[in-house]
């Protein structure tokens, strides 16, 4: 059977290594140069002319995203040596702050609570019954429910210090709007999961080199193409109900297509394909995308900052943050692969445009990392503001199905399922997509459950 995949982001090259494995015979059209969509690398220059890649935002992977590590595995990717694996640390530059110890889940957690010397009892009591009643409920609650009003019970200093930063690093999503449905089953995921799942594994790569290029390599090799520079402009269905791809590059008939571009570009591209489709699938097509531009998105802005001999005391730190000091992490890219005195700093949930938060931050970081700077001063290399980075992971949010119409598939960060925008949620999607595109019987009703 011939799939057409459009996009190569993670999601779009997790379909087509997915449908490939089960025999069938995959195309991949991108329509940028660089593989990687949302997670790509990005050149940069650095103020003594150097150039290197960095990437469009700087990502944190978990140990509890399996699919994904077992995906980047199967393209002879070793996430051991790519990425960094750190216990769940959320300490600040002061050394205050959350670390779990390399226990046994939950262990880990409850060890990491006690151990935090910089909360009260009050503040380590409040958590743990807070844990204990979410445990009980099997972490369910009501659709509607938002992670500050989950949290109603927690002492100020457990909300700011551990909830509100892990909540806005996860969701992309402020606690006062997040899904607090989304936000227990990334905690369950990651606490109670898989040996180690609350780990940190932090890229030592860029996010190109870390999954797309070797999905890609490996596509090839089995010898199926990846188009780049091929942006699809429309998808419709012949009397023979093949499925007609039209790009700028590119023209084909395929037994199958997996949608895999963002939401975004997805609707838009449904919305110029549907005139083109006869009754009932364009009707079909635009239902569909009339339920994709509902979907509200959140910022995420990176602030690549430079100070000769920076060193941190360790790869990522928590940073206290407002609207006057917008970061909420930073991390030693020095200590990742990269160049030393190359920090980044991260806004996620960003409000502002680049200059304004550029400036914020890099007084932010003179501010709050002063004990590391000696003498030297944080000067800006790079800003990147993903205006669309992830979908905003309110309560309730009606999220579109996989399956499109028969033959026609989404998948993507933002489609129908349990997890928020993240690689382990594009992936999953990916997989999903790939084994229902060519499924005879009736899809499940909800990815995931
Ligand atoms: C700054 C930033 C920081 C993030 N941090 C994290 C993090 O720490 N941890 C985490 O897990 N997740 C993080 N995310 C989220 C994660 O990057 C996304 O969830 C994931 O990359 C989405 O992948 P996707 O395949 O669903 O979509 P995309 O990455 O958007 O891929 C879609 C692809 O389709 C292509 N395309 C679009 N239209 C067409 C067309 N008409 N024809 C052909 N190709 C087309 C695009 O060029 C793109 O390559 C972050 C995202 C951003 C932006």
């Amino acid at each position: 059977m011939k799939l057409a995949v459009i996009g190569a982001g993670w999601s779009g090259l997790a379909a087509a290594v997915s449908a490939t494995k089960q025999g069938h015979k995959v195309t991949v059209f991108e329509g940028s140069r660089t593989l990687g969509g949302r997670a790509r690398a990005v050149p940069v220059t650095l103020p003594d002319g150097n150039a290197l890649l960095l990437d469009n935002g700087q990502h944190i992977l978990i140990g509890a995203y399996t699919e994904t590590l077992q995906l980047m595995q199967f393209v002879g990717v070793n996430p051991d040596e790519l990425l960094l694996r750190l216990p769940l640390t959320l300490q600040y530059p002061d050394g205050s702050g959350l670390k779990l110890p390399d226990w046994l889940s939950p262990l880990d957690a409850l060890g990491g609570i006690l151990q935090n010397s910089s909360w009260s009892w009050k503040d380590k009591g409040s958590l743990l019954r807070a844990a204990t009643v979410w445990q009980l409920q099997g972490f369910r609650c009501p659709a509607q429910t938002t992670v500050q009003s989950l949290c109603s019970g927690l002492t100020q200093r457990v909300l700011q210090t551990l909830i509100e930063p892990l909540c806005v690093s996860a969701l992309n999503t402020p606690a006062e709007r997040a899904s607090a449905q989304v936000f227990l089953r990334v905690l369950k995921d990651s606490l109670f999961g898989v040996r180690g799942g609350s780990n940190l594994l932090l890229p030592r790569t860029d996010l190109t080199a870390l999954f797309p290029q070797a999905a890609a390599t490996w596509l090839e090799k089995q010898g199926f193409s990846v188009h780049t520079a091929s942006r699809v402009e429309s998808v419709s269905q012949n009397e023979s109900g093949d499925w007609i791809i039209k790009g700028t590059a590119f023209d084909g008939l395929f037994d199958a297509v997996v949608l895999a571009a963002s939401a975004s570009a997805t609707a838009k591209l449904l919305d110029q394909s549907a005139p083109q489709c006869a009754p009932p699938l364009g009707q079909v097509m635009k239902r569909w995308t009339a339920q994709v531009q509902a979907i509200q998105f959140e910022e995420i802005a990176t602030v690549y900052a430079h100070a000769p001999n920076i060193q941190l005391a360790q790869p990522m730190l928590a940073l206290h943050n407002d609207t006057e000091h917008p970061a909420q992490f930073v991390f030693d890219k020095g200590q990742l692969g990269g160049p030393p005195g190359l920090l980044a700093l991260v806004v996620s949930a960003n409000t502002e445009n680049r200059e304004a938060v550029q400036a914020k931050v890099i007084r932010q970081g003179n501010a709050q990392l002063a004990h590391f700077l000696d003498t030297s001063r944080l000067m800006a290399v790079q800003t990147i503001v993903e205006k669309r980075a992830t979908f905003a992971c309110t309560p309730d949010l009606q999220r579109p199905a996989a399956c499109i119409a028969p033959g026609l598939f989404a998948c993507g960060d933002y489609v129908e399922g349990p997890y928020p925008a993240t690689l382990e949620g594009a992936v999953r999607s990916g997989i999903y997509a790939a084994g229902a595109a060519f499924a005879n019987r009736a899809l499940p009703p909800r990815l995931n459950p």
